[in-house]
């Protein structure tokens, strides 16, 4: 490595990044408007190796907008966001390869509906990732085996349940073997009895060291896997805080005064 330019900051990052120590996510100063709306507003977040982050707060407050800009859905129009290490850039084969580094759940499963669930599972790694058709079919039932649904392999999305879809949409992107999963609510479109099948498989995975940053209302998942609450409302972040300190002892007014609506 050329050791002269690590001075500044940004190689700092960059550098612990090669040597697989240092945070996983880093976003820094980060804005983002719709023409005139102010959605991110100089957001800073660092999510460290194994560590879950859990974001939480009222609807419009740029949630969405801030996962989609970690996945580069959307671009950013200041700041910048590495994701070990390293910026995505903006377009090319150099993004998909990238961006197959972080792996995104969302409220609706997003699943492709004229394939099965196994052919869903495969099709990011043998597209994107380059890998044998045969390998991925096995890693895939693994990966449907670790969800719980391995005997659904050969079905169409349509002839699962919510929480069964969701749970394929989580294996798939597994598949990709991200460096970071972002879901964004995805218990929130699931009838009730289904949500703890979803939440089971994430608890599992965040114990197994996966670095996740969930948005999501379910107090007792935060409380389970987060180590880390992070309050959005308006474009920013409002409080960071551990979830029990958080959900018993918020600091700032916002958060009290949303926590008093949905709990
Ligand atoms: P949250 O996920 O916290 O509910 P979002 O990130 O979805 O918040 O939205 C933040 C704000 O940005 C909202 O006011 C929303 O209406 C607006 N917004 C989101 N996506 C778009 C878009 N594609 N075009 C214009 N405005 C958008
Ligand atoms: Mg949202």
């Amino acid at each position: 490595p050329d050791l002269t330019k690590g001075q500044g900051p940004e190689d700092a990052i960059t550098q612990a990044a090669a040597t697989g120590t240092g945070p996983l996510v880093v976003v820094e100063h980060v804005h983002k408007h719709f023409g005139e709306l102010h959605v991110l507003k100089d957001i800073n977040l660092t999510v460290d190796r194994g560590e879950v982050v859990v974001v939480i707060g009222p609807s419009g407050g740029g949630k969405s907008t801030l996962c989609r800009s970690i996945n580069r859905l959307e671009p950013i129009d200041g700041g910048r966001i590495l994701v070990d290490g390293k910026e995505l850039p903006k377009e090319g084969k150099e993004l998909a390869r990238l961006r197959a580094d972080v792996g995104m759940v969302f409220q609706s499963f997003n699943l492709f509906a004229h394939k099965t669930i196994l052919e869903n599972v495969t099709l990011g790694p043998v597209k994107v990732r380059k890998q044998g058709k045969q390998e991925s079919e096995k890693h895939a039932m693994e990966l449907l085996e670790r969800v719980g649904i391995a005997n659904q392999a050969a079905k169409y999305p349509a002839q699962l349940s919510g929480g069964q879809q969701q749970r394929a949409a989580i294996a798939r992107s597994l598949a990709m073997r991200p460096k970071v999963m972002l879901f964004d609510e995805p218990t929130s479109a699931l009838d009730p009895e289904m949500v703890n099948e979803v939440l089971d498989v994430m608890t599992g995975l965040a114990r197994e060291g996966m670095t996740m940053i969930v948005v999501t209302h379910e107090m007792g998942f935060a409380r389970r896997a987060a180590q880390k609450v992070v309050f959005m409302a308006d474009g920013q972040i409002v409080e960071e805080n551990t979830p029990d300190e958080f959900f018993t002892n918020a600091r700032t007014d916002r958060a009290k005064d949303f926590l008093s609506k949905i709990l």
